[in-house]
């Protein structure tokens, strides 16, 4: 199949079209690279020993991506691209939904124009809000706490509403938990601008030197151990989930389902996890909360092992061993 993928050079996207690729489907990267680098792109290509198209382009720029589709003559697209920092869409909540809700609807309006019917979306787990019940169930009230993720809720609302419209559409809704880890050839993984924001990308640049310790945000939540629980996803898990999804779409309708491992571990799980994978020391200091944490939340993924027959397979030490190793081969990221 012809595939356009937008937000492709970035973290996910990267990962994701080597799957692809490796499949043998055809794939187009649609990017702005405003947090990602065409070397991204090379390295899939080196990876694969395949090469692909690039398309530098907005994806609020519906001639340009409608331009894309029909010179590719793509069949479906996996849409990515998108801003993704909590903290920032809560300062800039008009970019967010600019980039986000509104870049969607240019990109909707360009494949109804060229006829792809085809479309999985990056969702997130952020989209359940704080836990009714564990592990959360896809059919989970939704609720979201601040711009990134209420972003998310009308995308996944928008897409429902489009298929209603258009029946035979395909639309895939996948809710991400939390992706980690990086290719296990070491050329690709996640490339944060500045200091990180998420556990695993400052665990490693503690590890690599680049910061004196790690701060472990609340000690005191009501877990096993104190500290914050997630549900850690391995990034070729989660491309390898994108594959099998749009297997899954053969024919028309619109879903959403959880992909995460099942599995909730703490910050102190990851920070063990991940020392004696790398031996290194990882200091650390429990600091205050961080506004807006949830304590614990992980996926139910019934879900997604009966209907997409895939599951989480990359356990949380290969999760770690294959992030350090990124770091370590890269530790100015995709910057030479
Ligand atoms: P990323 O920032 O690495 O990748 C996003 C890509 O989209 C980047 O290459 C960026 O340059 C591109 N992009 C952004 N806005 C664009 C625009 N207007 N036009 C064209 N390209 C644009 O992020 P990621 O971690 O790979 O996340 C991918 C998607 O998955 C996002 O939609 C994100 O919200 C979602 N998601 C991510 C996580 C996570 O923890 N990483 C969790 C849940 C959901
Ligand atoms: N966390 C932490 N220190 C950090 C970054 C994250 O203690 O520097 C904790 C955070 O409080 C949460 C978990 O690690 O319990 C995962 O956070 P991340 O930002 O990676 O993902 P989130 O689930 O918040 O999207």
């Amino acid at each position: 199949m012809n595939i356009l993928v937008t937000g492709g050079a970035g973290y996910i996207g990267s990962h994701t079209c080597v799957e692809l690729l490796n499949a043998g489907h055809r794939v187009v990267v649609f990017d702005n690279f405003c947090n990602s680098f065409p070397e991204a792109v090379r390295r899939v290509e080196t990876i694969t020993g395949k090469s692909l198209a690039l398309v530098e382009g907005d994806i609020r720029d519906r001639a340009a991506i409608e331009q894309a589709l029909r010179q590719y003559q793509c069949e479906a697209v996996i849409h990515f691209a998108g801003l993704k920092a909590v903290g920032e869409s809560v300062a800039k909540p008009l970019e967010y939904y600019d980039n986000n809700v509104v870049g969607t609807i240019r990109l909707l309006e360009a494949m109804q124009a060229t006829g792809v019917k085809t479309i999985v979306f990056s969702s997130s787990a952020t989209v359940y809000g704080m836990p009714q019940f564990l592990p959360y169930r896809e059919d989970h009230p939704l609720s979201a706490t601040n711009p990134y993720g209420r972003g998310k809720i009308m995308v996944e609302e928008i897409l429902r509403d489009f298929h209603v419209a258009q029946p035979d559409s395909r639309i895939a809704l996948l809710r991400y938990f939390n992706p980690v880890g990086a290719h296990e050839s070491g050329l690709i993984g996640e490339d944060p601008q500045g200091v990180p924001n998420n556990l695993m990308p400052f665990v490693t640049q503690v590890a690599i030197g680049k910061r004196d310790r790690l701060n472990i945000w609340g000690g005191d939540y009501e877990t096993p151990d104190g500290t914050g629980v997630r549900d850690y996803i391995h990034v070729t898990d989660l491309a390898i989930g994108h594959v099998k999804a749009l297997e899954y779409l053969q024919k028309p309708q619109c879903f959403a389902v959880n992909l995460g491992s099942g599995q909730g571990h703490s910050v102190f799980d990851v920070v063990k996890a991940f020392e004696q994978t790398s031996g290194k020391n990882i200091p650390y200091k429990i600091e205050p909360r961080r506004p807006g944490d949830l304590p614990a939340y992980y996926a139910d993924v019934t879900l997604a092992k009966s209907v997409l027959d895939w599951e989480a397979t990359r356990s949380l030490k290969t999760m770690c061993a294959d992030s350090w190793r990124w770091q370590m081969n890269n530790p100015n990221g995709f910057r030479a």
